[in-house]
C-alpha cells in the first residue's frame, strides 16, 4: 500500500524519507565540519609536525576561498538540478565528489590538498542546496510539519557537526592516536591525513543509507523542475555543456599561461581574484535585480527589505563563521586545552556550537511560539543575531586581552562566546531563510535559497580575511573589530526596524 504524503508519520510523525536526509545531510557535515575543523591548523602546522607549513596570511586566504566557494557554488548547483539532473541525481552525484575530495586531502601532496578542496567545493555546490530542497518536496505546501520538518533536518545538520571534530579532532591532533600510530611504525605527523580519511568514511556513510534510503523519498526530486519534457531538458543539457566548455577552456588558458611563464597563479592570487569574484557577484546580481523592469512598487519594497537581510546575514556570517579561522587558531595557540587535568585536541572546540543548538533550538522554539502574537519581527531577530555576535567577541576581547605575552587562557572564554554566538545564530539564521523565501516576488522565489547561500559565501570569505591579519594586530584590537563591526551592524538593524516594517505593512 502506497501511502500518501500527509499519512506517512514514520520519523517522529513525519514523512519516513525525512530519515533519509536527515542521516545524509548528518554524514555530509560530519565530513564538511570535520574537515573545517582541521583546515586552518594543518596549513599552519609546520612541516616537521606534518603541516604544510603555511604563513597565516596564506592560510587564511586559503581558508576564506573555500568556504566562501563552498556556499557560492551553491547557485550553479541549484541551476544543474533544477534544470538538467534533477535534485535527486544532484545529491549523489554531489556526495560522491565530496567523497572524492576527502580521500584526495588523506594523500600527503600539497597537488592532492588542492585538488580535494576544488572537489569538495564542487560537490557541496550540488548537494547542498539540493538536499534542502528535496526536504521541501516530502511535504505538500499546506502541510503543517513542513516547519518543524526543517527544525528536525537543523539537527542532523548539528549532529554531524557535532560528532566530526571530536572524531577527526582526536584523529589528528590526539596524542593517544599519534602514539598508536608510533607504535604501529606509522609517521605521527601523518594524523592529520587519517582526520581527513575519516571525513571521506563520513561521506561513505552517507552516500550508502542515501542510495539505501532514496525509496522512502518518493517521486520527489527524481525529474528536474525546470525542465520537464525531454526536449527541455536537451536544451538544458547543451547549456551546461557550453557552460561547462568555456570554463575548462578558460582555466586550460590561464593553466598555459602560467607554464609558458606569462602569469604566476599563486594560491593567495587564485584566493584573491575568487574573493572579488564573490563580492563583484553578490554587487551585480542586485543591480540586475533592482534595475529589472515589472516589479510592482510592493514588490521593489520587498526586495529592499532583501537586500538589507542579506547584508545583515553577511556581517553575522563573517564574524560567526571565524570559529573555523581565528577562534580555531586562538582555541590551538591561546587556550589552556586541558579539562581537570586532562588534555585534549583543540579541534574539539569546533563541536561546541553544535552541541548548544541541540540543546537550544527548543527552548528558543518554545520561546518564540510562547511570546505568541509578541514574537519578535524577522528585523529585530537579525538585530538579536547581530547584537549576541557582538558580545561574543566583545568577551574575546578580553580573553585576547588575557592571552597577551603567550598566556593560555581557560576554555571558559571559548565556551561562552559559542554559547553567545549560537543564541545569535538561532535568532538569525532559520528566520533568515523563511524571511527571504516569503518575501521573494513569486518569479525568483527559487533564486532566494541561492542568495541566502551568497550571504554566507561572502562572510566566509571576510572571516578568512580576519584569519589572515591574525598575527598582524594583537588579539584586543583584531577582536575589537570585529565587535564593533558587527554591533555598527546591530546598530543599523535597530534604526531600520521600524522602517521595515511599515514598508513591509503598507498595502500594495
Ligand atoms: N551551520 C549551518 C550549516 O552548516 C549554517 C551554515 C551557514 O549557512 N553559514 O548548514
Amino acid at each position: 500500500m502506497t501511502r500518501s504524503r500527509d499519512e506517512d508519520t514514520a520519523f517522529f510523525g513525519h514523512p519516513s524519507g525525512l530519515s533519509t536526509l536527515f542521516f545524509t545531510e548528518m554524514w555530509e557535515r560530519f565530513s564538511y565540519y570535520g574537515m573545517r575543523a582541521l583546515l586552518i591548523l594543518f596549513m599552519t602546522a609546520s612541516i616537521t609536525q606534518g603541516g604544510l607549513g603555511f604563513d597565516v596570511s596564506k592560510a587564511g586566504a586559503v581558508y576564506g576561498a573555500y568556504t566562501s566557494m563552498v556556499y557560492m557554488l551553491a547557485l550553479p548547483g541549484g541551476w544543474i538540478a533544477d534544470r538538467v539532473l534533477g535534485l535527486r541525481r544532484a545529491v549523489f552525484y554531489g556526495g560522491v565528489l565530496i567523497m572524492a575530495g576527502h580521500v584526495s586531502l588523506a594523500i600527503p601532496s600539497v597537488s592532492a590538498f588542492y585538488l580535494g578542496l576544488v572537489l569538495v567545493v564542487l560537490g557541496t555546490g550540488l548537494l547542498k542546496p539540493n538536499i534542502s530542497a528535496l526536504v521541501g518536496t516530502l511535504y505538500t505546501p499546506d502541510d503543517v510539519r513542513r516547519d518543524a520538518g526543517f527544525s528536525i533536518y537543523y539537527m542532523g545538520i548539528n549532529l554531524g557537526g557535532f560528532i566530526a571534530p571530536l572524531v577527526t579532532g582526536w584523529l589528528a591532533q590526539g596524542e593517544g592516536f599519534r602514539g598508536f600510530l608510533h607504535g604501529m611504525g606509522i609517521a605521527a605527523e601523518s594524523a592529520w591525513h587519517w582526520g581527513f580519511g575519516a571525513a571521506a568514511v563520513g561521506m561513505f556513510f552517507g552516500l550508502v543509507q542515501y542510495r539505501f534510503g532514496s525509496k522512502r523519498l518518493g517521486e520527489g526530486g527524481i525529474v528536474p523542475g525546470g525542465a520537464v519534457t525531454p526536449e527541455e531538458q536537451r536544451v538544458q543539457r547543451k547549456k551546461l555543456m557550453t557552460g561547462l566548455g568555456i570554463t575548462v577552456a578558460l582555466l586550460g588558458g590561464i593553466g598555459i599561461l602560467s607554464v609558458v611563464g606569462v602569469v604566476a597563479i599563486t594560491a593567495v592570487g587564485v584566493a584573491q581574484v575568487l574573493g572579488v569574484g564573490v563580492v563583484a557577484a553578490a554587487g551585480l546580481f542586485f543591480l540586475w535585480l533592482f534595475s529589472s523592469r515589472g516589479w510592482s512598487p510592493d514588490e521593489r519594497r520587498r526586495l529592499i527589505v532583501i537586500f538589507v537581510l542579506f547584508l545583515g546575514a553577511a556581517v553575522f556570517w563573517s564574524a560567526f563563521e571565524q570559529a573555523g579561522s581565528t577562534l580555531n587558531l586562538f582555541a590551538d595557540r591561546s587556550t589552556d586545552t586541558r579539562i581537570f587535568g586532562v588534555g585534549f585536541p583543540a579541534s574539539w572546540f569546533q563541536s561546541v556550537n553544535s552541541l548548544f543548538i541541540i540543546l537550544l533550538a527548543p527552548v528558543m522554539a518554545w520561546l518564540w511560539v510562547k511570546l505568541g502574537r509578541r514574537d519578535p519581527s524577522s528585523p529585530t531577530k537579525f538585530a538579536l543575531g547581530l547584537f549576541f555576535l557582538s558580545a561574543g567577541f566583545g568577551v574575546m576581547i578580553v580573553a585576547g586581552s588575557l592571552a597577551a605575552n603567550g598566556a593560555q587562557v581557560s576554555p571558559l572564554w571559548l565556551l561562552v562566546t559559542y554559547l553567545l554566538h549560537t543564541i545569535g545564530e538561532l535568532a538569525l539564521s532559520p528566520v533568515g531563510l523563511s524571511a527571504m523565501t516569503k518575501l521573494a516576488p513569486a518569479r525568483v522565489t527559487g533564486m532566494m535559497m541561492g542568495v541566502w547561500f551568497m550571504a554566507s559565501a561572502v562572510g566566509n570569505l571576510i572571516a578568512g580575511a580576519f584569519a589572515s591579519i591574525y598575527e598582524s594586530f594583537t588579539l584586543p584590537q583584531l577582536f575589537g573589530a570585529v565587535t564593533g563591526f558587527s554591533l555598527i551592524f546591530c546598530l543599523v538593524m535597530v534604526v531600520l526596524i521600524s522602517p521595515i516594517k511599515k514598508m513591509l505593512a503598507r498595502p500594495t
